[in-house]
């Protein structure tokens, strides 16, 4: 489900004309359906109710206090990066006891900020790390809560910008070395608690077999670590993939199904009919660090037609958003839909790339794509826009950033200004 579909020959975003919100915030803006998003955490709730469980937002998909507050009121644990999203979930009124703390430059300062916070566990991502942060709960003499990462060497099929799961990734400790390094730490490290096992394969998974295959692989692991070290909880990592094609025709959940006919297709039914029954016996609570599934489809970037120019080889319709607003194209080939915010009287298509202002070749969103002839002056919706949009933006090129909205039912609420110029060079000295 997604709160995005043409009414009257308008599109909207639940209740609300995108083109008013365009006229009215000017563009580019994001706009976020709050509908979505708790529909998509009840879901995946729901799929996992046949296991203790805590959904832990991946925070990073999208930062914004608002969204974070909206998941927060629906019980959302959250998984942070960094101190600055730990200081964000704290604004939004997130509790630390559900916080999980992943990356693998976790720094002094970040470590002792999330001691102080009494966050669930530092998931940790080399025998170094948790050395160091073994010394630094010592010396605030306080015990650390952590789980180690396991690298499970498996492929999760995605781009290889955000596959995480394999040996030659720099992400969690090799399957191989975890027992040895939990007997260590055990032993040497009496500051830390080892609380769990975490594991990530990767971001945008379309199919549920590298999830069966890291968990069927992983699983004789979490029940020795249980047996040995009395373990609690399993973080299984985020990951699931959603559909970016055919976003706004009703059949985008068939065209899913037959992408890939030889496997099943990755619903979030699915997803929870094949993992629950495997991970019920263990006698765990299942942590869950979901960010594009619970966000992706439900966010757009508005953006507006400047120009259209046509060269001897190509026709580029170039509109007010760059890749500094939403750089997923340019990063890992990113695909959106790009809808135009009054429904087109005919089906006729023009193919064109689809580029942004700045000074760079990466800054498309699409080339070589049909698409109906929309002119300068319209604006289009790039879709599902809502996971790594926002939350990657940078005022490259000095374009400040671009507001955001977040629509429930039929109201529209500012939830962060665009930027202006002065806040652009705010802090320059
Ligand atoms: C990025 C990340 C996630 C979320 O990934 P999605 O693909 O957005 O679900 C979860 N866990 C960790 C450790 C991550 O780095």
């Amino acid at each position: 489900m997604h709160g995005f579909s043409y009414k009257q020959g308008s599109l909207h975003c639940e209740d609300v004309e995108l083109k008013q919100l365009a006229a009215t915030y000017g563009t580019p803006l994001y706009v976020y359906s709050g509908g979505t998003i708790t529909d998509h955490f009840r879901r995946l709730d729901v799929a996992l109710s046949g296991v203790p469980h805590k959904i832990a937002y991946a925070v990073k998909a999208n930062s914004n206090l608002s969204v974070l507050r909206l998941l927060a009121a629906e019980g959302a644990g959250f998984d942070i990066v960094s101190g600055g999203e730990l200081f964000r979930v704290l604004k939004a009124g997130g509790d630390p006891a559900h916080c999980t703390f992943a990356g693998v430059g976790k720094t002094r300062a970040e470590i002792i900020y999330a001691l102080e916070q009494g966050i669930y566990s530092f998931n940790v991502e080399s025998e170094e790390e948790l050395r160091y942060l073994n010394q630094v709960a010592g010396e605030l003499g306080v015990v650390a809560p952590a789980a180690v990462r396991v690298n499970p060497n498996v492929d999760a099929k995605t781009h290889k910008y955000i596959s995480t799961g394999k040996s030659e990734n720099k992400f969690g400790v090799d399957f191989e070395a975890i027992g040895g390094l939990y007997e260590r730490a055990s032993k040497d490290l009496p500051h830390i608690h080892l609380r769990g096992l975490q594991m990530h394969i990767g971001s945008q998974l379309t199919s549920i077999a590298p999830f069966i295959e890291a968990v069927e692989k992983v699983t004789p692991l979490v029940r020795l670590l249980k047996q040995r070290h009395g373990i609690e909880f399993w973080s299984i990592g985020g990951g699931i993939g959603i559909v970016y094609q055919n976003s706004l025709e009703s059949g985008a959940a068939e065209w899913w199904q037959q992408r890939d006919a030889s496997d099943a297709p990755l619903t979030i039914e699915c997803y929870g009919k094949e993992l629950v029954p495997r991970l019920q016996e263990l006698g765990l609570k299942i942590l869950l660090e979901p960010g594009r599934y619970i966000v992706g489809n439900a966010g757009v970037l508005l953006t507006r037609c400047l120009y259209e120019k046509k060269g001897l080889a190509k026709t580029f319709k170039i509109v007010d958003a760059g890749m500094n607003d939403l750089i997923r194209p340019a990063l890992y080939e990113g695909h959106h839909d790009i809808v135009p915010l009054i429904q087109p009287a005919s089906d006729a298509q023009v193919v064109v790339d689809v580029v942004g202002p700045i000074c760079e070749s990466g800054d498309f969103f699409c080339q070589d794509r049909a698409l109906p002839d929309f002119q300068p002056g319209e604006s289009v919706a790039l879709m599902s826009a809502g996971a790594y949009g926002f939350a990657m933006a940078s005022n490259y090129n000095s374009r400040p950033l671009p507001a955001e909205v977040l629509v429930e039912g039929g109201s529209a609420t500012l939830v962060r200004r665009r930027q202006d110029f002065d806040a652009l060079i705010e802090g320059e000295l």
